[in-house]
């Protein structure tokens, strides 16, 4: 049986799955609907001048390692015709080139699985770490794997290098580093929800004694709680630190466990951000699952955050899609979410959840119709408090 072809995008290994139905040139022409189309090396770009600006993926064929028509078709297509979507080049390319590919415009190369058998992922990371930042001319190296050579070009990115120093990562390598620079005194926060599979499993990997902590507000699905065994015992996590509300607090403020419903800030005080204070905090860095995308005010996140006399916040998924999160979970088969299937896509707790519509923000079902959009839990002064307004952050 044939090797399933690879995709090598920012340095790293993932699955080509995706590209294997993208039609040729005639097909797309054909069908009139799709937004990914796979070219020869010797197409003349005029006939697609006018399909471009909808297009999301180009596909461009390397029948042979040598050839090189690929690449002058590549700037072409960024320079001449300014296209700005993904590129990536189909062929078997070697890693002594990936650092010209991207050069040239493009956004990842596509072997078959015979080339990457004989030069994996490691060669591509190298290959494109000796591609020093300096070189490289206004282009820069992102952690993200689906992060885009024009996105990577956004003017204030330079600025943001010299302000992370772990800037260029992979979101494993600002793992490990972080684990190396605060040993002993980094914790991952994790709420068992949909995408929380791919930090457990990356720390599972480099440290499984590192301190895992949960929130158990007491009113989580059923299943998220056996998402939570699941994960901690497939894992083989030894760190795991379930922290729950003060058990007198609860009978003195929320006797009847109905506090969410007539006062909902109130019930996350006593339910999350009193029970984490004294947990968390007490950590020099704490490792969370936020990413860019998520809202306009993560747009700018480093890798890692510092602010002088507060708790650092390593944030290795910073770059990362939805998509790579998927692909992610699926390269390593880890298990979902149960309630994901079901059109839950952020999880808090049960009374507070509900489903998520087609075309709604996967943060729409949680308080739905109440106004509330943060559980609350922000770090101001070296304290856990409640967040003031949105553009806070939420851990859980
Ligand atoms: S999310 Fe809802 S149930 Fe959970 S602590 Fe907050 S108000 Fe209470």
């Amino acid at each position: 049986m044939s090797k399933p072809n690879i995709l090598i995008k920012d340095g790293r290994a993932h699955s080509a799955d995706d590209l294997e139905s993208v039609p040729d040139l005639d097909g797309f022409l054909a069908s009139n609907m799709g937004d990914e189309v796979r070219l020869q090396n010797d197409v003349d770009l005029k006939v697609l001048a006018i399909h471009l600006p909808k297009l999301s993926t180009i596909l461009i064929e390397f029948p042979v390692f040598a050839d090189g028509r690929g690449f002058s078709l590549a700037r072409e297509l960024r320079k001449k015709y300014g296209f700005r979507g993904t590129l990536i080049a189909d062929g078997p390319l070697i890693p002594d080139q990936y650092a010209f590919a991207i050069q040239c415009g493009f956004d990842g190369v596509k072997v078959d699985g015979e080339t990457y058998g004989r030069q994996a992922e490691i060669h591509w990371f190298n290959a494109l770490n000796d591609f020093g930042l300096a070189y490289q001319r206004g282009y820069t190296f992102r952690n993200g794997p689906s992060v885009s050579v024009f996105d990577a070009r956004a003017t204030s990115e330079a600025a943001k290098i010299s302000d992370d120093p772990y800037f260029g990562l992979s979101a494993e390598q600002a793992l490990k580093r972080a684990i190396e620079d605060y040993e002993g005194n980094i914790v991952l926060a994790s709420s068992m929800g949909i995408d929380s599979a791919v930090l457990l499993h990356m720390v599972a990997q480099i440290d499984k004694n590192l301190p895992i902590v949960f929130l158990d507000t007491g009113k989580h699905f059923r299943e998220t709680l056996q998402y939570r065994d699941q994960l901690i015992d497939q894992l083989d996590l030894t760190n795991f630190i379930n922290v729950t509300p003060d058990s007198k607090a609860l009978e003195v403020e929320d006797s009847d466990g109905t506090l969410f419903e007539s006062d909902p800030d109130a019930c996350c005080d006593l339910r999350k951000v009193r029970p984490l204070a004294g947990t968390i905090e007490k950590y020099a860095a704490r490792i969370t699952g936020r990413k860019r995308y998520q809202t306009p005010d993560r747009a700018s996140m480093p890798i890692l955050e510092r602010v002088e006399g507060e708790q650092a916040k390593l944030n290795p998924l910073a770059y990362w899609t939805a998509k790579d999160v998927t692909g992610y979970l699926r390269k390593f088969n880890l298990p979902v979410h149960p309630l994901l299937a079901l059109g839950f896509l952020s999880i808090g707790c049960q009374p507070c959840t509900t489903r998520v519509a087609d075309g709604e923000d996967e943060r729409a079902g949680r308080w739905r119709n109440t106004g509330k959009i943060e559980c609350g839990i922000h770090f101001v002064d070296g304290k856990w408090v409640q967040a003031p307004n949105k553009s806070s952050f939420e851990v859980f």
